[in-house]
């Protein structure tokens, strides 16, 4: 028994299977992360070339099996092509993809996170904004939509939203300035990095921005950097996996 079905996403990752086929994580509107085999898609003439893709987005008709599922036809809505068209997009744009599938599981509702895939390409289509800056606003937000959002209103030890002037990766968020300096040895575990309150407004605005409006404000200078900086550590301690993609990443 095999049942149809139509699903609307983004294609994740591509794995070449045999001489002809590839195995594709695509994520859906429908179901979330989903993984199905697109058979005959590596000939140049087979209808399912161009859906078959990596950073594809596309209507997808899928065939669902006991053991399998294979796509049966596709349609294009954006191929995303201005992303791959010099090496720093399509890194990028890879390790956006491979951020993507490690936050996301089957048959779950990852509308959140395949919309802020899909705004990040558009970003990056509209080349507004740096895409340094782009990966680190995408960070944010993915371990926002992922349950581990940087607490960045109020001191995660005592609460008050007065004074905060650090950020500790580890403890989840920011600290006030008494915490901050306080003895006990729990809150001195893991780095701790200063904020200044451009940094912390940035930070504060990027939890706050509907997805919509995310990519709609420039950072310059030093608050750009510390910003940055202070994304990066908090990705790097709250994500603590290895992503494939982003040695290559760092190298440019
Ligand atoms: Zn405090």
């Amino acid at each position: 028994m095999s049942s149809q079905e139509k699903l609307t996403g983004i294609v994740l990752s591509e794995f070449p299977l045999g001489e002809n086929d590839k195995r594709l994580t695509i994520l859906s509107k429908e179901t979330g992360k989903i993984s199905v085999i697109s058979r005959g898609c590596r000939k140049a003439k087979s209808h399912l070339h161009a859906i078959s893709q990596a950073v594809t987005y596309g209507d997808f008709l899928i065939s669902r099996s006991r053991n399998y599922n294979y796509l049966t036809s596709g349609e294009c809505r954006d191929s995303f092509g201005d992303l791959k068209a010099d090496l720093d997009r399509i890194l990028y744009s890879t390790y956006f993809c491979e951020v993507a599938e490690y936050f996301t599981v089957e048959d779950q509702d990852e509308k959140e996170i395949l919309n802020l895939l899909f705004l990040t390409f558009s970003a990056m289509k509209k080349d507004l904004i740096p895409l340094s800056l782009i990966r680190r606003i995408y960070e944010f937000r993915i371990l926002m939509a992922a349950g581990l959002g940087m607490q960045c209103h109020a001191c995660v030890r005592c609460g008050t939203e007065e004074g905060l002037s650090v950020l500790s990766s580890y403890h989840g968020g920011t600290l006030c300035r008494s915490c901050a300096g306080a003895p006990e040895s729990a809150f001195r575990a893991g780095s701790f990095m200063t904020l200044s309150r451009e940094t912390l407004y940035a930070l504060q605005y990027t939890a706050y921005l509907p997805l919509r409006e995310l990519y709609s404000f420039q950072l310059q200078g030093q608050t750009r950097r510390e910003y940055e900086a202070a994304v990066a550590d908090y990705f790097r301690i709250q994500a603590d996996h290895h992503f494939r993609s982003e040695k290559m990443l760092d190298s440019i």
